[in-house]
């Protein structure tokens, strides 16, 4: 970071409550700028086989600030995945000063920085600018994991800490590692999720709801060869058209209700209760709420330059159904399976791939762990919290609820313009500092 950029970083100190903008401030969140450029600067990029090194790299550089908070420390692999690392902040061993257990959980890998040419600063160079800290990986997630680390110094209870390193390519080893680690989590009375978002500037946002999601392939084979249409045309079945219809069964195209028999029934109702409170941080609840089912790709036929006059000898479809709470994915599953069969024409020769899916994450919005986290939040940010179900999936917190049974409570401090996935990540400065200080206080309640 050069000295001008840095300068500028440190005149801005709203860390600390009025009065605190001392030399020592300056120097602990300098030495903060530049733990997070390193760690930046490291390409954990999970999906580049070519960067395994860089992803162990981080796994590193994670585990020796840890050893320097004094925690224990434990990385857990299989073959060679990126390590997900387990480690605990003991501050009171002596039970009787009633400390808490706290589980705590951000991602160290990122998301690749192309395409680089709409980079306006180097992506793995920490670049502090317009109140904005840039770089891949600022907001997701790295900036949130350099905030624990940096909030840990001043718990007053136990923390253990899940860093993940292969977040952005599915999790695909999370549940079967976290289960190794199982022993060092028993004690966890609440989980935070540090890898989402704020409303808007200054307002925080608590996250109580995530969609679960199962997604499939379906292969339909009518001959060995595509057939004339002049000849063969009325003759036999097209498998195009086969696939066009079976899909067009699924769901209503108008108002996107899935129309598999039973889909719904197990659907967790939603109480005017709730939908208030979404309504306060939502213009719509459509896309959320209820399931939805999406043909994610067709392929069938001739589909190059000018017309080929064929009966496709094969069509193939993917489509994924994004789930809501009480839905069971290996009953929905199971229903598509059953529909699938019943409404091909008998004959046809069909193949059905399922890709292992997930459940719907939700937790009372009204439990306590999730109310004081959302006072502190409104004290901090001097805003008051929202809350929200997000359409999307984060499987951590879903497998953290499933084999814990505790509250799991997602936040982070990024916001909606931090370019999460794009070109140009960064982190409001501004929310960064403030996310310490709301991480502080979360680790001292
Ligand atoms: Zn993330």
């Amino acid at each position: 970071m050069s000295g001008e950029i840095l300068k500028r970083s440190l005149d801005f100190l709203p860390r600390r409550q009025a009065g605190a903008r001392d030399d020592k401030q300056a120097m602990d969140n300098k030495q903060v700028l530049e733990k997070f450029e390193k760690l930046v600067a490291i390409q954990s990029v999970s999906t580049d086989s070519k960067r395994h090194k860089e992803i162990l790299k981080a796994a590193d550089f994670i585990k020796k600030e840890l050893i320097n908070l004094d925690c224990q420390v434990n990385l857990y692999q299989k073959d060679d995945c990126p390590p997900l690392i387990i480690a605990s902040y003991n501050f009171c061993t002596d039970r009787s000063k009633n400390c808490k257990t706290i589980g705590v959980y951000a991602h160290y890998d990122v998301q690749p920085e192309d395409p680089i040419d709409q980079w306006k600063t180097p992506p793995f160079r920490l670049t502090v600018k317009n109140g904005k800290i840039y770089g891949r990986g600022t907001a997701d997630d790295k900036g949130h994991l350099i905030e624990i680390l940096v909030a840990t110094k001043k718990s007053r209870n136990n923390i253990v800490f899940i860093f993940e390193g292969e977040e952005e390519i599915g999790s695909k080893n999370f549940k079967e590692l976290i289960l190794k680690a199982k022993k060092d989590l028993k004690e966890i009375e609440a989980f935070y999720i540090f890898d989402m978002g704020m409303k808007d500037k200054n307002i925080p946002q608590i996250y109580y709801g995530l969609r679960g999601i199962v997604a499939f392939e379906l292969k339909i084979k009518t001959s060995e060869i595509d057939l004339h249409s002049g000849v063969y045309g009325n003759r036999v079945p097209n498998p195009a058209q086969l696939l066009a219809d079976l899909m067009s069964r699924m769901k209503d195209s108008k108002t996107g209700k899935i129309k598999i028999p039973g889909f719904y029934d197990q659907v967790k109702e939603i109480t005017q209760e709730e939908k208030d409170l979404l309504l306060k941080s939502n213009d719509t609840l459509l896309s959320k709420i209820y399931p939805s089912l999406d043909i994610n790709g067709m392929i069938s036929g001739y589909t190059g330059e000018g017309s080929k006059t064929i009966i496709p000898a094969e069509a193939m479809v993917k489509f994924s159904i994004r789930l809501v709470p009480n839905q069971d994915h290996k009953k929905i599953e199971q229903l598509v399976e059953g529909f699938i069969k019943n409404n091909l024409p008998k004959g046809v020769d069909y193949k059905l791939k399922i890709f292992g899916g997930n459940d719907a994450f939700y937790i009372d919005f009204k439990n306590p762990h999730t109310k004081k986290t959302a006072k502190i939040l409104s004290q901090v940010f001097q805003g008051e919290t929202k809350f929200n179900r997000s359409g999307g999936s984060v499987v951590a917190a879903e497998i953290l609820q499933r084999l814990f049974e505790k509250p799991v409570i997602l936040i982070g401090f990024t916001l909606p313009d931090n370019n999460i996935h794009a070109p140009n990540e960064n982190f409001d400065e501004e929310m960064f500092w403030k996310g310490i200080v709301a991480i502080e206080k979360i680790f001292a309640q």
